[in-house]
C-alpha cells in the first residue's frame, strides 16, 4: 500500500512537472494520437506527450520493461489512469500497434522480433496496418489467396488486401499471406510484418458512405517481406491471426465499453449526455424529459450502457493481471457494437429531422457529425469479424455447442 502510495506521489509530480499544457483537459475530445513516421497530430501537443510518458514507458504500461513498458501491475496501472484522469489527460498513444500486433508479438515473437519491434511501437514511432481481408476472403479468412515465396532471407509477396484501415496512413502491416498452396487451407498460412515503405506495394482509399475514407485496397507486386519478420514460423500464422483477433475484438468492444483501450467519448459518468441531449431537444419539467417515451429508452440504454462498462472493466483487470482474452471477447464484440448501434439511432431519433442533413445553413456542426457517426456505426458489427461470426464463435468455442 505504501509502495502504492509513492508510486502515486512520484507519478503525480511527473505529470504535473511535463504534461504539455494543450493536453490537459483533452481526455475525450478528439480522437486519440496514432503515433508513426510522420504523425497525424489531433493536437500539437500529443507526439510530445506521447514521448514523455514513452521515457517511463507509461505508453504500454503493463508491457516489460525490458521492452521499454512500463512493467506495472493491475493496481499501479488503476493509480496511474486515476492520476491521468486528475488532469483529464487522454491516453498517451493508441493504434494497432498497441491493441493488436503488440499484445500478440509478447505471445508468440522471438526475443529478437519483441527487441526489433516493441520498442517502435511503445514509443509512437510506427504505426501499423492489418491486412487479414481479402476480396473473395473475409468471413471464410482461411481462403486467403495473396502469395508469398521464400527468396533468399525474404519473402516475396503478390496479391491484394482490402479494407485495410487506415492503409494510408501506415508505414508497416501484419499481414496473412499463403507460403504453401498445397497444404490444408488453414495450414498453409503465414503471418508476416512488412514495411509498406517499398515500391511494390500500393494503397489506395476507398470511400464510404460516412464521406469518410478510413480504408484502402493494398496491392503487392513483388512486395518484400524478411523472413526474420515471419511470426511463430513459416504455415503457423493461422494460431497467430486468431490470437490477434482475441485482443482485436477486445479492443472494438472496449471503444464501446470504456475497458481496455480509450474509452468512450461519453462513458455516460457522471453527466449522462443521451439525457443532457435529449433534454436540449424535448425540453424538460422539474428534472424529467418532456415525452415519457424518450424517458424510458434513455434510461433502459443508459443502463445497459454502464453495466457493460462496468463487465469491461472487470475485463481489462484480468487483461492487466496478465489474463489472455479468449473466445468470449466475441460476446464483448458483439454486445459493444450493437449497443453502440442502438445508441447512435437513438441520438438520430431524439434529433429527428435535424439529422437528415449533411451539410449547409439549418443544420448545428453536432447534427451533420451526428449522421456520419450514424453511418459509419453499421461497420462497427462487419468489423473484426461480423456478429454473424461471432455467434458462430461463442456457440462453438464458449458454449460448446455441436457444429
Ligand atoms: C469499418 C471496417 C474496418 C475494417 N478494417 C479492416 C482492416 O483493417 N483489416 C482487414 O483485414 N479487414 C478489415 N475489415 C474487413 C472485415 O474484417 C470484413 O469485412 C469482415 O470480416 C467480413 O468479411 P466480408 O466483408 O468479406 O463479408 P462476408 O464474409 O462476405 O460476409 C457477408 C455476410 O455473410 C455472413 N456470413 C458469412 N459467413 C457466415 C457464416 N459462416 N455463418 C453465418 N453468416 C455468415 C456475414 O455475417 C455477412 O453478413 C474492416 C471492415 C470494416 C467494415
Amino acid at each position: 500500500m505504501a509502495d502504492l502510495e509513492s508510486f502515486r506521489k512520484e507519478l503525480r509530480e511527473y505529470l504535473e512537472k511535463n504534461a504539455p499544457v494543450g493536453m490537459r483537459g483533452a481526455a475525450g475530445l478528439e480522437e486519440g494520437y496514432w503515433g508513426g513516421r510522420n504523425p497525424k497530430l489531433p493536437n500539437p501537443d500529443s507526439k510530445r506527450f506521447c514521448e514523455m510518458m514513452a521515457e517511463r514507458g507509461l505508453t504500454a504500461p503493463t508491457w516489460p520493461k525490458e521492452y521499454g513498458g512500463g512493467g506495472l501491475g493491475a493496481e499501479e496501472v488503476k493509480v496511474l489512469e486515476q492520476e491521468l484522469g486528475r488532469l483529464r489527460l487522454p491516453a498517451p498513444l493508441t493504434g494497432f500497434g498497441l491493441q493488436m500486433i503488440g499484445p500478440t508479438l509478447l505471445q508468440f515473437g522471438t526475443e529478437a522480433q519483441k527487441r526489433e519491434h516493441l520498442p517502435n511501437i511503445i514509443q509512437g514511432k510506427i504505426r501499423w496496418c492489418q491486412g487479414y481481408s481479402e476480396p473473395n476472403a473475409g468471413s471464410d479468412l482461411a481462403s486467403l489467396q495473396t502469395a508469398a515465396v521464400i527468396d533468399g532471407d525474404e519473402l516475396v509477396l503478390n496479391g491484394q488486401k482490402v479494407w485495410t484501415s487506415y492503409g494510408d496512413l501506415s508505414d508497416c502491416m501484419f499481414l496473412l499471406v499463403r507460403t504453401d498452396g498445397s497444404a490444408k487451407k488453414q495450414q498453409g498460412i503465414t503471418f508476416v510484418l512488412l514495411d509498406m515503405n517499398q515500391p511494390g506495394v500500393e494503397v489506395r482509399p476507398i470511400k464510404l458512405i460516412s464521406g469518410a475514407s478510413p480504408f484502402c485496397e493494398s496491392f503487392f507486386t513483388n512486395a518484400r517481406a524478411k523472413l526474420s519478420n515471419v511470426i511463430h514460423g513459416l504455415g503457423n500464422g493461422w494460431t497467430v491471426a486468431k490470437a490477434l483477433l482475441g485482443h482485436e475484438r477486445n479492443m472494438i468492444g472496449g471503444l464501446f465499453g470504456g475497458g481496455a483501450g480509450r474509452g468512450p467519448k461519453d462513458s455516460g459518468l457522471p453527466k449522462n449526455a443521451l439525457a443532457e441531449l435529449a433534454r436540449a431537444y424535448v425540453g424538460d419539467k422539474d428534472g424529467r424529459l418532456n415525452d415519457a417515451t424518450l424517458r424510458d429508452r434513455v434510461a433502459q440504454l443508459s443502463i445497459e450502457h454502464r453495466s457493460f462498462l462496468l463487465t469491461m472493466q472487470r475485463n481489462a483487470d484480468g487483461l492487466k493481471a496478465g489474463q489472455r482474452p479468449g473466445p468470449e471477447s466475441s460476446i464483448f464484440k458483439i454486445y459493444g457494437t450493437e449497443l453502440n448501434q442502438r445508441r447512435e439511432e437513438l441520438m438520430l431519433s431524439i434529433r429527428g429531422p435535424q439529422c437528415v442533413g449533411w451539410e449547409g445553413p439549418g443544420f448545428e456542426q453536432s447534427e451533420t457529425d451526428q449522421t456520419k457517426t450514424w453511418l459509419r456505426s453499421r461497420g462497427n458489427t462487419i468489423e473484426g469479424g461480423t456478429s454473424e461470426v461471432q455467434l458462430n464463435i461463442i456457440a462453438k468455442r464458449v458454449l460448446d455447442l455441436p457444429d
